[in-house]
C-alpha cells in the first residue's frame, strides 16, 4: 500500500480506517488518504482520533503516520483521518504549476529533460536539463505560458499505463531522480496528463483543471549542477504578495526615473549610459585640474637640491601619487600635501633624496605614519593642516 489513494482522489480530507499497527507514535491504517512524502512533494498534515499528525513516510510500502503524540486508540480501532485542506490544496496546485511550467518549457527549450523537483512552504523548484540559457527573455516568456495555460483551463487527469508503453511514449517526461523507485517493483506507470500541454510519469497530487493553480510568479533562477538550471516559482498568497512587491519597486524606479513603466527599461538604460559617460568626462577633468595644480607647485631650493613643493584638495593619496610621478620634471623632488580631514603627504624624487625620508621628516614633526621607496613615498595621518606641513617643508 503507498499514497496511491491520496493520488488517485486528492480531494478526499476525511476517511475512516482500521489501525492495523502502533509502534510508539507511529501508526499504520489499513488503507489512508494521507500524501507521504515523495517525488518532491511533501507530506501531508493533519489529525487522526485526535492526535495531530507531523509527517507521513512510506516504509517498504507502508505508510506510516507520524503522530505529535503517542495515540489514545489502540490496534484494532476504527479511526477518523483529516487531512489539512490548506496544506494539501497548496501542495495540489503547486504540484500542477510545476507541469504546467514543465510543459511551457517544452515551448521554448531545446534537448528538455528533468533534473528534479521540490515543494517548500514558501515555493517551488523545478531542475531543467536543457543547453538553452535560462536568461531573464526566457523566465518572462515562461512565467507568461504558465500564467496563460492556467487561463485557458486546461483539464488535468491521470491514469495508470504499462511501463513499457510509458517508455515509447516520447512526449511523457520522467522525473529519473525521484519516479526510479516506482519502476523497479511495478508494471505500470502514472501518467498525469494537462490536456494538450504537458505529460509526466508522477505519483504526486494535483488539481482537475489549471485553472486551479491561480497566480504564479516566477521568483529567479540558478545553478544547482553541471546541464542543470533550476526556475523557482511560487503560486497563491505568496505569489500575490510577490508581485505586488515587484510592482511597488518598478513604480518607485519609474517615479525616480521620471518616466512610466512602459518606458522604465529603456529610460534606466540611457540615464546609466549618461552617468558612465558623465563620470569618463569627470575623472577627465580632475586629471586635468589635478596635473595643473602641481604644474604650479613653488620651486624652492633646499640643501642645493631642487625641490616643488605645494598642496592639493579634493583628491585622494592615490590620484596624487600618480600624478605627482608625472608633475616632477626637472626637479630633484616633489613634495604634494594633501588637504583632506586626513591631510596626507606625497613624495615622488629623482633618488638623490630618498622619498621616504622625506616623508619620515613630515611625520616625525607632525605625526601620522608612511613609507615607500627611495623615488615614491606616501604618508598618511598627518596632524597639521597642510599650509603648517608646507612651512615646514619651505624652510
Ligand atoms: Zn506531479
Amino acid at each position: 500500500m503507498s499514497s496511491a489513494l491520496a493520488s488517485d482522489n486528492p480531494t478526499v480530507r476525511a476517511f475512516e480506517a482500521s489501525v492495523t499497527d502502533i509502534d510508539g507514535t507511529a501508526v499504520v491504517l489499513d488503507e489512508t488518504y494521507f500524501y507521504a512524502e515523495g517525488g518532491g512533494q511533501p507530506s501531508d498534515r493533519g489529525v487522526l482520533g485526535d492526535t495531530e499528525v507531523v509527517h507521513v513516510r512510506e516504509v517498504d510500502g507502508a505508510v506510516v503516520h507520524e503522530l505529535a503524540s503517542e495515540p489514545d486508540f489502540s490496534v484494532g480501532d476504527e479511526v477518523t483521518g483529516v487531512v489539512d485542506d490548506d496544506f494539501r490544496t497548496y501542495c495540489m496546485r503547486a504540484h500542477t504549476a510545476s507541469h504546467v511550467l514543465y510543459g511551457a518549457a517544452r515551448h521554448i527549450f531545446d534537448d528538455l529533460g528533468y533534473g528534479g523537483f521540490g515543494i517548500s512552504d514558501e515555493k517551488v523548484r523545478v531542475d531543467f536539463e536543457t543547453t538553452t540559457e535560462i536568461d531573464d527573455a526566457a523566465l518572462v516568456e515562461l512565467e507568461r505560458l504558465v500564467n496563460r495555460a492556467v487561463w485557458d483551463t486546461r483539464d488535468v487527469s491521470w491514469e495508470e499505463i504499462p511501463v513499457a508503453e510509458a517508455r515509447e511514449r516520447e512526449e511523457i517526461a520522467f522525473n529519473v531522480k525521484t519516479e526510479e523507485g516506482v519502476f523497479a517493483d511495478s508494471d505500470t506507470v502514472r501518467i498525469v496528463t494537462i490536456e494538450g500541454w504537458d505529460w509526466a510519469a508522477c505519483g504526486g497530487t494535483h488539481v482537475s483543471n489549471t485553472i486551479e493553480i491561480g497566480p504564479l510568479e516566477i521568483l529567479g533562477r540558478s545553478n544547482p549542477g553541471e546541464g542543470l538550471t533550476r526556475v523557482e516559482f511560487t503560486v497563491g498568497p505568496s505569489a500575490i504578495d510577490h508581485r505586488a512587491d515587484i510592482q511597488q519597486s518598478a513604480y518607485e524606479a519609474a517615479s525616480a526615473l521620471g518616466t512610466n513603466l512602459e518606458d522604465l527599461g529603456s529610460v534606466a538604460t540611457t540615464a546609466v549610459e549618461a552617468r558612465n559617460e558623465l563620470e569618463s568626462e569627470l575623472r577627465d577633468l580632475k586629471a586635468e585640474v589635478l596635473s595643473s595644480r602641481l604644474a604650479q607647485f613653488e620651486t624652492v631650493e633646499r640643501d642645493g637640491m631642487m625641490w616643488k613643493v605645494g598642496s592639493v584638495a579634493g583628491f585622494d593619496a592615490n590620484e596624487v601619487g600618480e600624478a605627482a610621478k608625472a608633475a616632477r620634471g626637472d626637479a630633484d623632488v616633489i613634495v604634494a600635501v594633501g588637504e583632506s580631514s586626513a591631510p596626507f603627504v606625497v613624495v615622488a624624487s629623482a633618488g638623490d633624496i630618498a622619498a621616504g625620508d622625506v616623508v619620515s621628516e613630515v611625520t616625525d614633526e607632525f605625526g601620522g605614519g608612511g613609507g615607500g621607496s627611495p623615488t615614491f613615498a606616501q604618508g598618511g595621518g598627518i596632524g597639521a593642516p597642510a599650509d603648517e606641513v608646507l612651512a615646514f617643508l619651505q624652510n
